[in-house]
């Protein structure tokens, strides 16, 4: 199966690019020169490494397609109500300023009859997204997209919130400013009485 990576349109699953980790650590060592750092000293000695493998590690969703994981789907043994997981806590990095991302994800969807798929495998599809150079925009929209796909359901929403450190550290330094997204797909697009409806339960206390 081929499939086209969201981030770049590519198709094909991209695989990680040879000698990642050691490319890496070398931009970062020149970065520490650049800045006019020592990185011989002995508090940067292991960091270009250590840094690499982080970069790996929170960019890891670029040589996965996060969508696969709602193929694990089973009968709804005849529920039909629409299913909301809330609060899904995700880390992502937003690929302006390389700086984290932190929040919280609501996705909710009505199934169309027939299926449905973990609860868990949502949160993977929001990690798995996550793990990539981001905006919250185009996030909040991959998860909703893929969720239409793969499961076929009646009706999608995605409401995303988040704190962006690039305006906690730098910049206008908004401390606790939260960016909200939200996508609808299928009948939750057209029907914003049915939209509000749900999203006055993504909040219920
Ligand atoms: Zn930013």
């Amino acid at each position: 199966m081929t499939i086209a990576n969201a981030n770049t349109g590519k198709e094909g699953f991209l695989n990680l690019p040879d000698n990642a980790e050691e490319r890496i650590a070398g931009h970062v060592r020149g970065i520490l020169e650049a800045l006019g750092e020592d990185p011989g000293r002995e508090g940067l000695l292991e960091t270009p490494q250590r840094a690499a493998r982080m970069f790996l590690d929170v960019f890891s969703g670029l040589y996965e397609d996060p969508a696969r994981h709602l193929e694990k789907q089973f009968s709804s043994d005849g529920h039909s109500g629409l299913v909301i997981v809330r609060d899904i806590p995700f880390r992502s990095t937003c690929e302006h300023h390389l700086l984290p991302v932190v929040g919280k994800a609501d996705v909710a969807y009505l199934p169309d009859g027939g299926r449905l798929t973990g609860l868990s495998k949502l949160a993977r599809v929001v990690e798995g997204y996550a793990r990539r150079p981001q905006l919250q925009e185009r996030l909040t929209d991959q998860v909703a997209e893929a969720i239409w796909r793969v499961l076929h359901p009646k009706a999608v929403l995605v409401v995303m919130r988040a704190e962006h450190m690039c305006m906690t550290v730098r910049g206008v330094k908004a401390p606790g400013a939260e960016t909200v997204t939200s996508r609808a797909m299928g009948q939750w697009a057209d029907d914003a009485a049915a939209r509000a409806e749900v999203m006055a339960l993504m909040r219920a206390g």
